[in-house]
């Protein structure tokens, strides 16, 4: 097995290309299924867009049913329970082409074999296991994620849905309002998150949906996008659920609920992106068309600039999602091969990368929304005409932000759960950011290194900004201990500079691979892009480090930091932005689609 680093390590441990995952390596196998899926989408779902547009809600459970027909909606779920058994990265393959030609099939796929299926997979029973999985997976039945509640979002816990034992102690009667249910209207089961008494943690039970067991639907919800998802309130009145229907043990909901939306949200993650994908293809297909000032639009310098911009988060959000995706890949053989079962070894293999998951989540939702700007911008007035695909793409792209934990929820959880690594000695924060301080209280090195080699230069900036992350972190958590958490402004910068760094990392080390085995001049596009990207992380690390050392420093002490930070975002040789991106939208112009 390949040096395989843990999780939220990726600070403080240097990944060597050859260690990573790239899409490149995808087997056989895998690109087939990659290639079937994109084939039904092209087939069922892209000429259909309009259908989704009209709030066609049963077309989006005819799409489902068939997708449950291929078997992919038993991707991730074991061959025993009427699955394929497919681990991590074919899993995150489906989930990134099925979604790419509208958000409504997305968050219904999504919903159903993520919170919907996964938690009774990870944390069910046997008995539970064998009664509803293999229908979950099939596509015989369909789930739904009963979380949220009108007053109780971002704060999961503080539920008012009751849940009362029976007095024969057969059954719980479950009793509350929950808001925002994606495929309520036609889920056949719910996992329903209740409180037992006044537990402190909310408890997990799976319930089937029974019209005559007092549950009730509000009307579907007016939304921005993703019009073809179902979208519901549930209302529980005194619903039956016998006792062994309970997920797991009493008061463990709040846990399940955490570990269920850490898988989602990886998998939110490659769900944005072909959507980009597609964005860009349509983008740059019209660029290429579209005639002004006698001269295809796609030539004129600021398209170039968009193009370009486009195709390179894309390729990053791949790059980092498609790395993570086989480290977990990884971590559950490996927790397979010491013995434990697959739910256990799953479990444990998503937890331990729950950093990575939310850094994931919020950058691939962040871009795949400028992604979607950027081309109604280029279709100019026919990009906010409802006939082109922008428009929707868009709409929907919107709602990424917000489900599956809000990108503000998952940017102070990345940072906050990094920190609490560190407190339980799971990766090592504090000897590196000691180092870093005596670092700048030395002498700086003035010799200029040697950078022929490719990505040289750029690997050794990414060394720099996981220095400055440690510097600011560790100062932070130093200075307010415990109480960091209330200093969210702080939280959010160090959290964007923790994502910057995963992210130009991941595509670098794709690149630098790939440039390895089929050379630099075939890969000549990709190395502008891991450069360009690596420009702005350095810039937006820079912004986001005066913010937070401004914060809560002064005198001495923020001089220090901010030399430092200078120090640690600092080029050698600073890269010709321009010709990067030309580079880029040359090549995707000529192609005429998304192409790396
Ligand atoms: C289309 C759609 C589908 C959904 N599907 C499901 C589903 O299937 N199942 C389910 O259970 N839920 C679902 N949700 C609910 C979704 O997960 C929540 O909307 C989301 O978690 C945010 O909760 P909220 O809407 O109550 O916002 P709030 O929690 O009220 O947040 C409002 C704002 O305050 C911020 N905020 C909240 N708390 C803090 C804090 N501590 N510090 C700083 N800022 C904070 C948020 O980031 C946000 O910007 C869905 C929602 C939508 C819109």
């Amino acid at each position: 097995m390949k040096n395989i680093t843990r999780g939220g390590q990726f600070l403080v441990k240097e990944t060597k290309a050859e260690d990573i995952f790239t899409p490149e390596d995808l087997t056989e196998e895998q690109k087939m299924m990659r290639d079937s899926v994109k084939e039904f989408v092209d087939r069922e779902v892209w000429p259909n867009k309009k259908r989704f547009e009209e709030k066609d809600y049963a077309f989006t459970e005819e799409i489902m049913r068939k997708a449950g027909e291929m078997g992919l909606l038993g991707i991730a779920v074991p061959e025993e329970y009427d699955g394929l058994g497919m681990g991590f990265v074919t899993t995150m393959l489906v989930c990134d082409y099925i979604s790419g030609a509208t958000g409504s099939l997305a968050t219904a796929f999504g919903a159903h074999t993520g919170i919907g299926t996964m938690p009774i997979l990870l944390y069910g029973t046997e008995e539970q296991k064998k009664k509803y999985v293999p229908k979950l997976a099939t596509g015989e039945w369909f789930g739904a994620y009963c979380l949220t509640e009108p007053g109780a979002g971002s704060d999961a816990n503080s539920g008012k849905t009751k849940a009362v034992l029976s007095e024969d102690r057969k059954h719980y009667l479950i009793s509350g309002q929950k808001m925002w249910i994606s495929n309520a209207g036609f889920a056949n089961l719910f996992i329903v998150f209740a409180r037992i008494e006044d537990d402190k943690y909310i408890t997990g039970f799976i319930v089937e949906n029974d019209p005559s067991n007092g549950i009730t639907f509000g009307e579907e919800e007016h939304k921005l996008g993703i019009h073809s998802s179902s979208t519901r309130q549930v209302f529980f009145s005194d619903t039956k659920v016998p006792v062994e229907n309970m997920l797991s043990e009493r008061g463990n909901g709040f846990k399940i609920a955490m570990n269920a939306l850490n898988v989602g949200r990886i998998k939110l993650a490659g769900a944005c992106l072909d959507a980009q994908r597609r964005v860009i293809t349509e983008a740059v297909k019209y660029a290429n068309d579209r005639v002004q000032f006698k001269t295809p639009i796609s030539q004129f310098g600021v398209i170039k600039s968009k193009i370009a911009e486009m195709a390179t988060a894309a390729y990053v959000g791949e790059s980092a999602v498609y790395r993570a995706a086989k480290d977990i890949e990884n971590r559950i053989e490996i927790r397979q091969a010491e013995g434990n079962s697959h739910q256990e070894a799953e479990l444990k293999g998503v937890e331990e990368y729950a950093i990575e998951c939310s850094i994931l989540k919020v950058a691939a939702s962040e871009d795949c929304q400028n992604c979607t700007d950027e081309g109604i911008q280029i279709l100019g007035g026919m990009g906010f005409s409802a006939d082109t695909p922008m428009e929707s793409a868009w709409r929907d792209a919107r709602i990424s932000r917000i489900y599956e934990g809000t990108n503000e929820i998952n940017r102070m959880l990345s940072v906050g759960m990094l920190i609490k690594k560190a407190m339980k000695g799971h990766v090592d924060l504090l000897g590196p950011a000691m180092a870093v301080k005596d670092e700048l209280m030395g002498i700086p090195d003035f010799d200029t290194p040697d950078y022929s080699e490719l990505f040289a230069e750029e690997k050794e900036i990414i060394g720099k900004l996981k220095k400055a992350f440690l510097m600011i972190a560790g100062a932070g958590a130093q200075k307010y201990g415990p109480e960091l958490e209330e200093h969210q402004q702080l939280l959010m910068a160090a959290s964007d500079i923790l994502i910057e760094i995963y992210m130009a990392e991941s595509a670098i080390l794709r690149t630098e691979k790939n440039a390895k085995r089929f050379g630099k001049e075939n890969q000549k596009e990709q190395i502008a892009m891991a450069k360009l990207n690596l420009f702005h992380a350095v810039e937006k690390i820079n912004s986001k480090g005066k913010e937070g050392i401004a914060s809560f420093t002064e005198g001495d002490e923020q001089r220090m930091m901010l030399m430092g930070l200078k120090r640690f975002t600092k080029y050698a040789n600073l890269p010709n932005i321009v010709t990067l991106r030309n580079t880029i939208a040359e090549k995707v112009s000529a192609e005429n689609k998304y192409c790396f």
